[in-house]
């Protein structure tokens, strides 16, 4: 996967549509395409990054990543809400462009599975 096959690459440049909840120079917010809660926030760099192990390298983009999912959390109204981001295949990771998924509305469940 490279940046002109890579599904998020083609969200940021607009050439796939998306449902925008934020969007700023460095950083995209969506909503995802099969939520799982009542709120599916997906919060992506617009540069490709492939997973937090690419993303560490950056780490002051990865703290705008997370103080920006807070900002979005509240603005939605959500008081209680999960940030995560699955990295590998093994760690659930389906789509190789690193995203928090922003997910609340609903009661979460631990374990995740
Ligand atoms: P992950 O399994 O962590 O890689 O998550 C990938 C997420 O991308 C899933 O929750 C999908 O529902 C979501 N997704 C896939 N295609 C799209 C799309 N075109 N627009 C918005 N979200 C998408
Ligand atoms: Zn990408």
């Amino acid at each position: 996967m490279n940046q002109s096959t890579c599904l998020f690459c083609k969200i940021v440049a607009g050439q796939i549509p998306s449902k925008k909840v934020f969007e700023d120079e460095k950083l995209l917010a969506f909503e995802d395409i099969n939520p799982q809660a009542p709120v599916h926030i997906l919060i992506v760099p617009k540069k490709h990054l492939v997973d937090l192990f690419d993303g560490s390298k950056d780490p002051a983009l990865m703290g705008e990543i997370i103080a920006r999912s807070a900002a979005i959390a509240k603005e939605k109204g959500l008081t209680d809400f999960r940030l995560v981001t699955n990295t590998g295949r093994e760690g659930g990771q389906a789509v190789f462009h690193l995203h928090f998924h922003l997910l609340g509305g609903r009661q979460m469940r631990w374990p995740p599975g």
